[in-house]
């Protein structure tokens, strides 16, 4: 590779990617929560999510060709040969249906390798008002798209958990949740998705969700078999979260402080986790005191570069360069590694996966 892993993971994520050829067979997915309108990619040992189908990758001068028989294709810049990449195949249990007749492929996807994914309640309070949704949020698209089904229940869970498993290897799942009505913020339909995984595969389950009020909720999720926890900040500044996510900046910054302590207590330390989008407005100086803040609880500040989602009020919003990324991660996985918080330690979740950033990548070189 002729251009250090972490610089081209760094301008993929932020330019985007163009296909020479987008039909050919290689799997992307379109809205949602998570890493919408992206695709897995590997270069070297890195498996990667980068941008395919937003508007900055049309532009991108990064281009991959179709890929050989053997899955394996180059990347161009402005026209030259960079590096060499493939793409996961697709997952075989994308073509069973459950006995009720939904497609597998609605109820949980795979991300990057080896994750499984499911956005257990695919709508959410939050999303109902214009002036409320967050507006990076693509919740809505895939569900209107017909893409996904809006709930899905313990027992599809637990039937796709265990053909993921079975028929292609996942490590580990993720699972989010559009916030529900109630003070629980969506821990409850977690726990017991959760439970029903368990009993029916030994894999180990990330959950996110807004804090809940009680932290009661931290201790029945644990019990209930989820491994390690997500709660978002997304933004870290007051005014870019009041402006980027005004109905879920109504949960203030000091609940979410509290409820990292506590969760820290149950869950352990290293095994909560937060995702921090840079390129909202947050300075880097920003990211980094709130991420040494968090490291210091126990905390792993996912940082990732914001991509926008063609459809949502932000589809316009550039991506954060190259340099300001190198930025953040490169002294941030310096924090971790002197916190002693890795990636690799998590049990699950996208700290573990970290296909959306190059953090983990920094993590292993500076190791
Ligand atoms: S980091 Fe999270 S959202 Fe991104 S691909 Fe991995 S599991 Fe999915």
């Amino acid at each position: 590779m002729s251009m250090q892993a972490t610089t081209l993971i760094n301008e993929l994520q932020s330019h985007g990617l163009r296909l020479v050829d987008p039909s050919a067979g290689v799997q992307s997915r379109r809205g949602g929560a998570g890493p919408s309108d992206h695709k897995a990619i590997t270069i070297g040992d890195s498996t990667v999510m980068v941008p395919v189908h937003t508007a900055p990758a049309f532009e991108s001068p990064y281009v991959v060709e179709a890929p050989d028989a053997a899955g394996r294709a180059r990347i161009l810049h402005n026209g030259t040969a960079i590096a060499e990449a493939s793409f996961p195949a697709r997952p075989r249990f994308y073509d069973l249906s459950t006995a009720d007749g939904v497609p597998y492929s609605k109820i949980a996807v795979l991300h990057s390798r080896d994750v499984l994914a499911t956005t257990v309640l695919q709508t959410c309070i939050r999303y109902q008002s214009r002036t409320k949704t967050c507006r990076f949020c693509a919740i809505g698209q895939s569900l209107a798209a017909g893409r996904t089904v809006e709930r899905k229940t313990p027992a599809q869970l637990a039937e796709v958990a265990k053909a993921a498993v079975e028929l292609d290897g996942v490590k580990h799942m993720v699972m989010t949740t559009g916030t529900p009505p109630g003070d629980d913020r969506g821990a409850a339909i977690l726990a017991e998705s959760a439970a029903a995984v368990k009993a029916s595969v030994d894999l180990p389950i990330q959950a996110q969700c807004e804090p809940p009020a009680d932290s009661v909720w931290f201790a029945r999720m644990r019990d209930a078999g989820v491994d390690a926890l997500g709660m978002h900040l997304e933004a870290v500044s007051p005014d870019v979260r009041a402006r980027i996510m005004p109905g879920k900046a109504e949960v203030p910054l000091s609940r979410y402080w509290e409820a990292f302590a506590e969760s820290v207590a149950v869950f352990g330390r290293g095994q909560v986790s937060t995702y921090i989008l840079a390129g909202l407005g947050d300075t880097a100086e920003e990211i980094l005191a709130t991420s040494e803040r968090l490291i210091s609880l126990g905390v792993y500040p996912f940082v990732v570069p914001f991509v926008s989602i063609s459809g949502t009020p932000l589809e316009s919003h550039p991506a954060p360069d190259a340099a300001f990324m190198d930025a953040i991660l490169r002294p941030l996985s310096a924090m971790l590694r002197a916190g002693g918080l890795t990636a690799e330690t998590i049990k699950a979740g996208c700290g573990r996966c970290g296909a959306c950033s190059a953090l983990s990548t920094y993590e292993r070189r500076g190791a």
